[in-house]
């Protein structure tokens, strides 16, 4: 029997699952380049779709503030900032409670990956700043954060790469816009340390069955790896291989 399709009713049964068209497991666009501000110590710039992402990191240096000195190790401090043009409606300059939470998980989500013994009474500075923001800034920080530590020179046991996952009508996806972040039933933000793919980061923001988390999390696995991979490759165009 030979079944004869219209393009028309190809173009219904092919119809992407996403409102950009991407596959499930398909992450948006994304570029990152290394060291690019004169004054940091180190840096790096991080599109990802919408996302425009700068990060500046500062030290080892003496940490001034006596109460923040650790006799054996450096500590770390992160400022994630939303710039008042970062999103449709201006948003009010300053911290507020959602930048003052993400400073912190990102804090923690690096910490494990960083050779910090090796600066005892040192703090290290991570400047987060989000020029253009479209859904999953969080992961796009880190991921950037990651690359600027390692252009400023900070012994790391490995990268620290993120995604997020969620669900969008129904489906597992990988790496939410705003859109379906607004309109989705669940939003997953992961951070990895790829080599032995322990989780620095993991918070879920709506409802999963036992089974879509086991598939949100091996699908943020899989999108955190692809996104090292191009971590990897902005290093190397910086210092070669
Ligand atoms: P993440 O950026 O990690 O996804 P959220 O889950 O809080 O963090 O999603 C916030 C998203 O909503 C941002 O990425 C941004 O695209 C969008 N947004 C729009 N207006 C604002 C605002 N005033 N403050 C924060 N986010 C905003």
């Amino acid at each position: 029997m030979i079944i004869i399709i219209t393009p028309d009713e190809l173009k219904r049964i092919s119809k992407p699952t996403r409102e950009d068209g991407r596959a499930p497991d398909e992450i948006r666009p994304i570029k990152i380049e290394a060291g690019i501000l004169e004054r940091a110590d180190g840096s790096s710039y991080l599109e990802l779709g919408g996302n425009k992402i700068l990060v500046a990191v500062y030290g080892p240096r003496e940490a001034q503030i006596k109460r923040l000195q650790r006799p054996d190790r450096a500590v770390i401090r992160c400022r994630y900032n939303m710039a008042p043009f970062s999103v449709e409606e201006r948003k009010r300059p300053g911290p507020d409670r959602r930048s003052v939470e993400i400073s912190k998980i990102t804090a923690e989500a690096l910490r494990p990956a960083l050779i910090l013994e090796k600066f005892p009474r040192s703090v290290i500075d991570v400047f987060i700043e989000v020029l253009e923001a479209e859904g999953g800034t969080r992961c796009a920080g880190i991921t950037a954060a990651s690359v600027a530590l390692a252009d400023a020179g900070i012994p790391m046991k490995d990268m620290v790469v993120a995604c997020a996952t969620g669900k969008v009508n129904g489906k597992i996806v990988l790496d939410l816009s705003e859109e379906e972040d607004k309109s989705g039933e669940a939003d997953m933000p992961v951070a990895i340390l790829p080599r032995n793919r322990e989780i620095t980061l993991l918070q879920s923001d709506g409802n999963l069955t036992e089974e879509e988390f086991k598939e949100a999390l091996n699908l943020a696995i899989k999108g955190c790896l692809k996104i090292n991979k191009i971590q990897k490759e902005a290093l190397k165009k910086k210092y070669g291989e």
